[in-house]
Parts: C-alpha cells; sequence; structure tokens
C-alpha cells in the first residue's frame, strides 16, 4: 500500500485511499479494465465511490503519465497501468484482450522518417488460442 502511496506522489499525484485502490486495481487485473468494471470491483469496499471518481481519477493518471486508455472497443475506453510499448490483441469469442510485446521501430516504414510519434497503438483481432483449442 506504501508502495504505491510513494509512487502516485513521485509522479505528482496526491496519494488519497481512492486513488492508491484504483491503481492498485489497475496494476493486479491486467485484463484492461472500463470505469464499470473498476467501480464494480471497488464499491464494495470504498462506499464513497463513485463511476465519476473513478474516471476522474483514470483521466488523472493518464495525464500523469502512469496509465493509458485503449480504445480497442468502438464503444468502450479500456484502462491499462502497463506503461511498456505493447501491442493488445482481442479475442472475437471470449473478448479478452491480451497484451504482447511488440518493436515498434521495425514495423514502420520509412514514410514516417523525421515524423514525432506522440503515441502508438497497434491493436490486432482474432481467436485466442484457448478458444481455438476448445472449438
Ligand atoms: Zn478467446
Ligand atoms: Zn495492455
Amino acid at each position: 500500500m506504501n508502495n504505491v502511496g510513494d509512487f502516485l506522489k513521485t509522479n505528482g499525484i496526491k496519494p488519497s485511499y481512492q486513488r492508491i485502490k484504483i491503481y492498485e486495481y489497475l496494476m493486479q487485473n491486467k485484463e484492461h479494465p472500463t470505469v464499470d468494471s473498476i467501480y464494480n470491483a471497488l464499491n464494495g469496499q470504498i462506499p464513497t465511490l463513485s463511476k465519476t471518481t473513478v474516471y476522474n481519477t483514470l483521466k488523472i493518471f493518464i495525464d500523469k503519465g502512469i496509465a493509458m486508455a485503449i480504445t480497442i472497443d468502438d464503444n468502450e475506453v479500456r484502462y491499462d497501468a502497463w506503461m511498456d510499448i505493447h501491442g493488445h490483441f482481442k479475442c472475437t469469442h471470449c473478448q479478452q484482450v491480451t497484451d504482447f510485446s511488440v518493436d515498434f521501430d521495425g514495423i514502420v516504414g520509412e514514410e514516417l522518417l523525421d515524423f514525432d510519434v506522440l503515441e502508438r497503438q497497434l491493436f490486432l483481432y482474432g481467436v485466442c488460442k484457448k478458444c481455438k483449442e476448445e472449438s
């Protein structure tokens, strides 16, 4: 708990109980939760929690560079605390989102030479190994 608090402080974020809980949840749940799923998971532990608080807290995390929003689905934003560059694979059967490492430098063509790239996202869609084995 203290470590997360210190980490938030180091990144210029006042470590309130709610913020610590939300960041811990993001770290522990790698399935890229939405505002709704974070709210539903923590609502029982933090009686004063609202969806607006969750949303605003995530916004602060993103502004400070310790979390990112991914829009792999058209209609919902998911959140991720793994800040190393990586891609996302979404299984169209079980809807699971899987992280994978990617070497962006190796896949970007020379068309972007001398461009400043500010954000890198790579989304792949398909059927995951588990679903393939079950079908
Ligand atoms: Zn699957
Ligand atoms: Zn991810």
